[in-house]
C-alpha cells in the first residue's frame, strides 16, 4: 500500500512545514492518548525534503476508523492545531 499523503498541514511553526505543506518523508501519528502529530517539533531551521510532500508512516491511534494494524488507510490526511495540540484532523472514531 502507498502511505497516505498529508494533504495540508497548517502548523507553520513546525520544522517540517513550508507554506502549509509537510515535508517530512514519513510522520508518526498518535500516542496512547490522542491523534496528535508525533513528528512535530520546532527548530530555528527548516528540515525535511522541500521537493517531497509528507506522508503518514505509522499511526498508533487504533480507535480511528481509518486505522488497521496501526497503519493509516485514509487516502490523505490534514493536520492542524486543536487548541494547543497538533492533531490529525482526519481522525474519526471507529
Ligand atoms: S504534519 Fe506534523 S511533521 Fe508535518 S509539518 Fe505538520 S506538524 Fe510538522
Ligand atoms: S486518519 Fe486516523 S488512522 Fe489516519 S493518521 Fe489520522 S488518526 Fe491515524
Amino acid at each position: 500500500m502507498d502511505m497516505p499523503v498529508i494533504s495540508e498541514c497548517s502548523v507553520d511553526d513546525c520544522a517540517y512545514n513550508r507554506e502549509h505543506a509537510c515535508h517530512a518523508l514519513a510522520i508518526t501519528v498518535g500516542d496512547t492518548r490522542k491523534a496528535h502529530c508525533d513528528t512535530f517539533f520546532t527548530s530555528a531551521s527548516k528540515g525535511g525534503d522541500p521537493d517531497t510532500t509528507g506522508r503518514v508512516g505509522a499511526c498508533k491511534v487504533a480507535n480511528c476508523r481509518h486505522n488497521a494494524q496501526y497503519e493509516c488507510h485514509a487516502p490523505g490526511i490534514t493536520v492542524g492545531y486543536v487548541q494547543n495540540e497538533v492533531d490529525c484532523l482526519t481522525f474519526e472514531p471507529a
